[in-house]
């Protein structure tokens, strides 16, 4: 789509006046006040546009930046406004910007303190997942006392490694390894189990999240192989809960020219729909795509795939979206 035309069709939509999407899926009014996801981002790991990137699409990103809509890379706020408990879950590069998203004055009270976060939970050591914390220590925010929640091999990485060794020298992050495949009690409100998926693990290893609060269950998994490669049944995984934000990196294998589809180190998004379309169509779980990489053009709002996501009951995660949990 032409980039003017792109434009009109936000400022169509609204879109372009509107700071945010309105709230996602709700589970009734009450819950959303005790606990909520907050999507902050839903781009792969090098954001949207990308450094050096010059194409359409990147451009696109551009002008999204501009008018105010700009995408991050994918991530997730908890927050509990009762409460004012607050969780980030993955720290990216856009960190800075992401945060703003949070407007709880509670929170930005936190920040002030030091200590924004009672907890931050990571995925996997690749840089769109961690390399945030970097902001968070003695050049940045200068946070106090932080639980990071993750794997082992994570945990043992961040240990182990600068400038993240610094962080956990200085007090600033407190690594809390998890066991995998049973839940953790986090407050009151907040549970989290970890489920390992296959993916490039050059440092650590990955895992996707359930998170569950009083009324509802949220799983994320950003980056996974393939769901064939995956120790768990797809359909049966997904349909355990009430929202699933999955890896939605490419579109088709349009994409990525001369490859074959078994070197993808991402499911489709048309291939993640086949998967679960009778998931969604029996309507318990909504299913919402993340991770988009700056060559998917289901980026493009109001587009033609972003029209066959919608058709077919899925969605596409926006910053500022919320889910009730
Ligand atoms: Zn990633
Ligand atoms: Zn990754």
């Amino acid at each position: 789509m032409h980039r003017r035309q792109f434009l009109s069709v936000l400022a169509a939509s609204g879109l372009l006046s509107r700071p945010f999407l309105p709230s996602g899926a709700g589970h009734g009014p009450s819950s959303a006040d005790e606990l909520y996801a907050l999507v902050l981002g839903s781009v792969q790991d090098a954001g949207f546009p990308q450094v050096g990137c010059y194409t359409e699409l990147c451009d696109l990103g551009r002008e999204l930046q501009a008018a105010g809509r700009g995408r991050f890379v994918s991530s997730l706020a908890f927050v509990e406004p009762a409460a004012e408990r607050f969780y980030l879950v993955d720290a990216t590069p856009d960190i800075t910007r992401q945060l703003d998203l949070i407007t709880d004055p509670a929170f930005r009270r936190r920040a002030a303190e030091r200590r924004p976060f009672d907890g931050i939970f990571l995925t996997h050591a690749h840089i769109g997942h961690y390399a945030g914390l970097a902001v968070l220590g003695n050049e940045g925010m200068g946070i106090r006392n932080t639980p990071v929640y993750c794997t082992e091999a994570m945990a043992g990485f961040l240990a182990t490694n600068q400038p993240w060794q610094f962080l956990v020298d200085q007090g600033r992050i407190e690594l809390r390894p998890l066991a995998t495949d049973r839940w953790h009690r986090i407050d009151p409100l907040l549970e989290v189990q970890l489920w390992k998926v296959p993916h490039r693990d050059e440092f650590a290893d990955t895992v996707g999240f359930v998170f569950r609060g009083p009324d509802a269950s949220l799983l994320f998994i950003p980056d996974i192989n393939a769901w064939a490669r995956w120790d768990r049944n797809v359909v049966e995984a997904v349909s355990s809960v009430d929202v699933a934000l999955l890896d939605g990196s490419f579109w088709s294998m349009a994409e990525l020219p001369g490859r074959s589809v078994e070197e993808v180190p991402h499911p489709l998004m048309t291939q993640t729909m086949d998967a679960l379309q009778r998931v969604v169509e029996e309507g318990h779980t909504r299913v919402v795509l993340t991770h988009l990489n700056n060559s998917n053009p289901a980026l493009v709002e109001g587009g033609p795939q972003q029209t066959e996501v919608a058709r077919r009951g899925f969605g596409i995660a926006r910053e500022g979206m919320r889910f009730g949990l």
